[in-house]
């Protein structure tokens, strides 16, 4: 347990020792860290008391809400019994035997082996190795090129970053990774011009089929998208977008890896975002709903046939995670797994819960002088915020907006986020209520009317 201490003596402690992600650690240590101690429901608390409504379930975890004792539950019972054993050497545990099942009647058809990791970054790190090392036992050992997209996010470790699209991330540390490439993200209000958002998502796809000509089909092993593309500013693609993605990669033999690690697990009203969109993905990494954050477990999907070969022809594949299918974090996600659908959590955010979020987020946001469009699907929001509504012009990232925006949500005890291009993101956990969500609306717009 952590001692009491006084909000400075954390602050202090925190500056002297703590280096925070993504954090400009000069400007924090100016302002001090925000230290939270506990959480009930869809409520974080901070050491002082404050009770903080978390429009983003932390980072886009917690679908069942905090506390939930079944989850503890079934953690304390599995450290007790068996705390930790290692996967490799020839042995499983109970847990990750019953989830790779579990997980097995979940996911789309196709996807019936899964490989455990600890992290999201992880997961599609494994999936880089996995097709490459399929590619090449099919002869084809050139094919080794991955396509993501811009403002696309799949992880923070040297292959994921290179994967993902984040300018910054990119500039930061110097050179992408080479064999990665990307093609635009399909945001049809800043890209689309003229066209209608039908028109505009078979043109983004056909991005890909540009790309694969230029690298040429021989060198592509895979191409990578989130169904919604979440850390880029909610980006909901257009209906026409995925099937055109699907047929390019099926044309050009191009591996198809459906990223679920936000939208898995029923952020948007189904168990994964490939059913809504209709993705026959070849790989598919889930992580953060799978255990609601309770603990950190992610996994790759890997399909059948892929499986098969790597089955057939690899011998020993030389890739693991000391925490790979941890005993503890898997009991939690089977529980989580358990609990989604004892208490029809999916159901209800498809039939209840977004609709009606939806239409409170509409109401904030109809004429609303900053915000030039709202997106979402489900239980992810995206609020477009622009200079100028006509020409669609967004606020420069020097102007801070969306960092503003969210220093008001947070004088109002609601998280919200700031994330690409002048965009400010909910993603609540997914067993908020209808008055949580008129106290997360009223917050929203009173944060929204002082960043105006
Ligand atoms: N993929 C997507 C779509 C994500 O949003 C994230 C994290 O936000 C990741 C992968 C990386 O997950 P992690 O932070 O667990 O490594």
């Amino acid at each position: 347990m952590a001692e009491k201490r006084t909000t400075g003596e954390w602050q202090a402690l925190d500056r002297a020792h703590h280096m925070h992600p993504f954090t400009d650690s000069k400007t924090l240590a100016a302002r001090g860290t925000r230290v939270i101690t506990r959480a009930e429901g869809v409520y974080v608390y901070d050491n002082e008391g404050n009770k903080i409504l978390d429009g983003m379930a932390g980072l886009w975890c917690v679908a069942v809400g905090y506390g939930r004792r079944e989850l503890v539950d079934a953690a304390t019972r599995q450290l007790l019994d068996l705390p930790y054993y290692n996967s490799f050497f020839q042995t499983s545990t109970p847990t990750q035997i019953e989830l790779a099942q579990k997980l097995s009647e979940l996911t789309p058809p196709g996807l019936k082996h899964f490989f455990f990791a600890n992290s999201g970054s992880e997961a599609n790190d494994t999936i880089i190795r996995l097709a490459r090392l399929y590619w090449s036992l099919m002869g084809k050992p050139n094919k080794r090129t991955f396509i993501g997209r811009t403002w696309g996010y799949h992880g923070s470790t040297v292959a994921a970053s290179s994967l993902g699209g984040m300018p910054a991330m990119h500039t930061q540390d110097g050179k992408n990774l080479p064999e990665f490439a990307h093609i635009s993200h399909p945001h049809w209000y800043l890209r689309g011009g003229d066209l209608s958002r039908e028109e505009f998502g078979i043109q983004a796809a056909r991005e890909l089929e540009t790309k694969i000509l230029e690298l040429g089909p021989e060198n592509v092993a895979a191409f990578i998208g989130e169904p919604v593309q979440g850390a880029g500013g909610v980006i909901d693609p257009p209906m026409t977008y995925w099937p055109e993605i699907q047929r390019i990669c099926r044309k050009y033999d191009v591996l198809l890896v459906a990223d679920e690690v936000i939208c898995g697990f029923g952020r948007l009203g189904h168990w994964f975002g490939s059913e809504m969109y209709d993705i026959k993905p070849d790989f598919m990494p889930m992580a953060k709903g799978l255990s609601s954050g309770y603990l950190p477990i992610a996994a790759s999907a890997i399909h059948e046939r892929i499986f098969e070969v790597i089955n057939d022809k690899a011998g020993m594949v030389h890739h693991g995670y000391t925490y790979s299918g941890h005993p503890a974090a898997c009991a939690v996600a089977l529980a989580n797994i358990e609990l989604i659908k004892k208490e029809e959590i999916i159901e209800r955010v498809r039939h209840d819960t977004a609709p009606y979020f939806r239409k409170a987020m509409e109401q904030v946001t109809n004429g609303h002088p900053i915000v030039g469009e709202l997106r979402g699907v489900g239980l992810l929001a995206g609020f477009q915020l622009v200079k100028d509504k006509a020409k669609r012009t967004v606020f420069a990232p020097e102007q801070e907006v969306g960092i503003r925006c969210r220093e008001f949500a947070t004088q109002n005890n609601l998280i919200m986020r700031p994330l690409g291009q002048s965009t400010v993101v909910l993603s609540p956990p997914l067993v908020i209520s209808h008055s949580e969500i008129d106290e997360l609306a009223d917050k929203v717009k009173r944060s929204l009317d002082a960043t105006a």
